[in-house]
């Protein structure tokens, strides 16, 4: 069965795969340095997404020593609006390990691959197979819906136990393949294009005939998963501190901490609602007491953003402010500095910290 998986999948993979920039090569023999961006840059982000990206990213930053060598904020600057900023910090880490500790070469093994930061199971097999051409499985989300359904697993998606199986069932499907890339890149293409995630098109799929839960008509109850927990909601307000007057020459950002969410972006000084603060207001100017030891006096709301994270809801409110005590310094915050509507797109800003900019832009 493993066998016949795998040469229909190579043979759909064939003349169905999607053209990308960084699939100009055969799956097996792709450069490893745009595979591993590539699959960095894909994760949780849709592929239209990444090819912009992708394509400025190799222009500027060519080779693994090439972004080894360059300055953090300029790698976080060409990934604004990407988003999981973590990826970025991760490869350009991960880049500079390869030419201190391996001599510039991207790692040929798992064990290797697994010790940069960033690099996990899914992305190490990815490397390993498109680019190497080795029996390694790697597994997205939709690789594994693909298997969950080929092989009817009624087990929830989510227990270690089934993962395991998921990895086990890939591994034997690979290695019965002279062609693991192929065979890795056909399940995850697959998945996005014809085992979706509802109503997939089975009278499409070149697996129907080996898919137990088609056999079966279950291929929409399948993978199992647990009942979903409700995103959380947050509310958050942020300061726009002019340096003298309202909209004066000059105002105030802070570069946030490395670790941490959106780590090494500039942002407006905020704060999250905390349930012993009176208002939002009160939370606002607590945060930036603490984060840049000054009191701020807050005026007209600049306005309100809407924004999805991973795993909570946020709404932004961004005000007016000015500082009426102290001098600002690093506290809780990496760093700061006062600079100018036109000079800010030098920094590598949030997504809705630029729809604040555009805000203030509009109104002036
Ligand atoms: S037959 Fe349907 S459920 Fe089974 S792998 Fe193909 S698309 Fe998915």
């Amino acid at each position: 069965m493993h066998k016949q998986i795998a040469e229909r999948l190579t043979a759909w993979h064939a003349k169905s795969l999607r053209e990308l920039p960084w699939r100009r090569n055969p799956a097996g023999a792709r450069d490893v340095y745009a595979v591993w961006v590539s699959e960095v840059m894909a994760q949780q982000t849709r592929l239209s997404v990444v090819v912009d990206y992708f394509n400025r990213w190799i222009v500027r930053f060519p080779t693994v020593e090439r972004l080894a060598s360059a300055d953090q904020q300029e790698v976080l600057k060409l990934w604004e609006g990407l988003g999981y900023y973590s990826r970025a910090r991760n490869l350009h880490r991960a880049a500079q390990i390869v030419m201190t500790e391996f001599g510039g070469q991207v790692p040929r093994t798992r064990h290797e691959l697994l010790m940069l930061p960033g690099i996990g199971e899914y992305t190490a097999g990815a490397i390993l197979s498109l680019s190497f051409g080795l029996p390694e499985p790697a597994l997205d989300g939709n690789a594994k819906r693909v298997i969950s359904r080929l092989w009817d697993i009624d087990e929830r998606i989510e227990l270690p136990a089934t993962e395991r199986q998921l990895w086990s069932l890939s591994r034997k499907t690979v290695e019965a393949s002279s062609q693991p890339g192929a065979v890795n890149e056909g399940l995850m293409e697959l998945g996005a294009l014809l085992c979706r995630r509802r109503n997939p098109l089975c009278v499409e799929c070149p697996l129907r005939s080996c898919c137990l839960a088609r056999k079966r008509g279950v291929q929409n109850e399948r993978p199992v998963r647990s009942p979903g927990k409700r995103t959380p909601h947050v509310e958050v307000a942020a300061a726009v501190i002019w340096e003298g007057v309202r909209g004066g020459s000059r105002l105030l950002i802070s570069k946030r901490p490395e670790k941490g969410l959106l780590g090494g972006l500039w942002s407006f000084p905020n704060g999250a609602r905390d349930e012993a603060d009176k208002d939002l207001l009160t939370s606002l100017e607590r945060a930036v007491r603490q984060e840049l030891g000054v009191a701020i006096t807050v005026g007209e709301q600049v306005t309100t953003i809407e924004h999805a994270f991973t795993h909570f809801r946020m709404t932004l409110a961004a005000f007016h402010a000015r500082i009426h005590t102290g001098m600002p310094q690093a506290l809780g915050v990496a760093d700061w500095c006062w600079t100018t509507l036109e000079m800010i797109d030098r920094f590598p800003c949030p997504v809705p910290d630029r729809k604040i900019i555009g805000a203030l832009r509009d109104q002036k």
